[in-house]
């Protein structure tokens, strides 16, 4: 039985892994070069911690503020598009402390494998980079980390195993050179890692062709068509056949999905990251910088500094302004490291593929017999990929949904 998966970001590559492992005949088609999109632009934090829906209680009104800062950590841009509008009034829905609630246990549920599906690619010789310090929050102003606080609080009634240090600024600083003389606040979150989100698909994609998957770069899928009880894929270069699809392309899952008449509600929002050297101590963890609201991870490579969620996102050049913003927000936060660059020359933006609850789609397409979704993930796409994957492996292979995979269905969400 040949598995064609669309999209190699981090979600196909994963799902190829997992697949393959399983001794599947696996083969992947991916429009571009793997490494050209969002999971190769994030900051590659491995999250479980930050694992809750943006659209939560009091997000609406603080979208509305921003709306019209185009400099703001989120932009809600005011567009004249049905579909958008759809997706907002659905966002505004999903932010009730019910249903927030609802995809907070979905998404713990989901995660509760993912640090030992990290541990197995890395078992299998996937080469990457992966830091298990965890996450150090630092604000600059007294209070500064009250909704950090207080996240933890709602995490841990509702199942949550993860550890939370919180740290004076001395203390910070002890564990952590890098955290400045300025920080207020600071806590560190005990389970999450992070990995270099280049090093993680390049490994990932190396490793599978390796085990036998075919991975054809710089292959666009136009359409998709049911054939008897297969699908036949149409590309530039030709058709392909398949006993089973799996659509993992992010924020570009509509494009493909429309020739079957499918449209789920996933729009692409934008944000950057830049990759610096420094001189002096490298931050040993990553950094979430509170009132900045950006991330910053030390990779051997560099250091990067990653944020902003701009919706609906745009996909021109990546705006100058934008680049150095993330450098001017850090500084305040840095202490025994400094960047080599006063200014960003090189920076990447990449298209987070959101939906209004914040839950990705992972599973069959109603109504499409052979034909499956993953897509979706939005902020936490590497964090919950691992997971999305072995979620897929039970559905395509089994044909049985885990229980945990059963809010991230399609049916009764679409
Ligand atoms: C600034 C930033 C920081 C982030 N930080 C984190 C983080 O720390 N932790 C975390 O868990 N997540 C983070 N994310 C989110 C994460 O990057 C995404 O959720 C994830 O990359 C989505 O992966 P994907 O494989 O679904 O989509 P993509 O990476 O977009 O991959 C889809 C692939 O499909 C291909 N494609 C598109 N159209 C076609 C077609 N017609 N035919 C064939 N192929 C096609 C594309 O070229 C692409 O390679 C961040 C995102 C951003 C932007």
């Amino acid at each position: 039985m040949k598995i064609a998966i669309i999209g190699a970001g981090v979600i196909g590559l994963n799902i190829a892994w997992d697949l393959r492992s399983a001794g599947a005949d696996v083969e992947v088609l991916e429009a571009g070069t793997v490494g050209d999109s969002a999971s190769a632009v994030n900051a590659g934090w491995v999250t479980p911690s930050l694992s809750t829906p943006l659209a939560s209680p009091g997000i609406v009104g603080q979208g509305i503020r921003h709306m019209f800062d185009r400099d703001g950590a989120l932009v809600f841009r005011p567009q004249p598009d049905t579909q958008w509008m759809k997706w907002l009034w659905n966002f505004s829905r999903a932010a009730r402390p019910k249903v927030y609630e609802r995809g907070v246990k979905a998404l713990l549920g989901l995660n509760r494998q993912t640090m030992d599906l990290f541990d197995e690619l890395e078992d299998d010789g996937v080469q990457f980079e992966m830091r298990r310090a965890g996450i150090l929050a630092l604000a600059l102003q007294p209070g500064g980390l009250g909704w950090f606080r207080q996240l933890f609080d709602e995490l841990v009634p509702l199942g949550f195993t993860g550890g939370i240090d919180y740290l004076s600024p001395a203390e910070a600083h002890a564990l952590d050179p890098a955290a400045g003389a300025h920080v207020a606040e600071a806590a560190r979150t005990t389970l999450d890692r992070f990995v270099d989100p280049d090093g993680l698909i390049q490994g990932l994609l190396a490793r599978v062709t390796d085990m036998g998957v075919a991975v054809h770069q710089n292959r666009p899928v136009q359409a998709m068509r049911k054939n008897g009880h297969g699908w036949v894929i149409s590309t530039p270069s030709g058709e392909l056949s398949a006993d089973q699809v799996i659509v993992a392309l992010g924020a570009a899952t509509n494009k493909v999905l429309s020739s079957v008449g499918v449209s789920l509600p996933i729009i692409g929002a934008r944000g950057y990251s830049v990759e610096l050297t420094g001189r002096g101590t490298p931050p040993k963890h990553a950094f979430y910088l509170m009132e900045s609201k950006l991330g910053l991870s030390p990779f051997e490579r560099g250091v990067r500094i990653a944020g902003v969620f701009e919706l609906p996102g745009g996909e021109g050049p990546v705006p100058q302004r934008r680049l150095d913003q993330l450098l001017e927000q850090t500084k305040p936060y840095l202490g025994d490291w400094i960047p080599d660059a006063a200014t960003v020359t090189k920076g990447r933006g990449g298209l987070r593929p959101a939906t209004p609850d914040s839950l990705p789609f992972i599973g069959p397409v109603p109504d499409h017999e052979g034909l499956f979704v993953a897509a979706g993930h939005g902020m936490l796409g590497v964090t919950l990929a691992p997971a999305t994957a072995r979620a897929m492996r039970s559905m395509v292979m089994d044909r049985s949904i885990p229980e945990h995979a059963l809010p991230f269905q399609l049916a009764g969400r679409v």
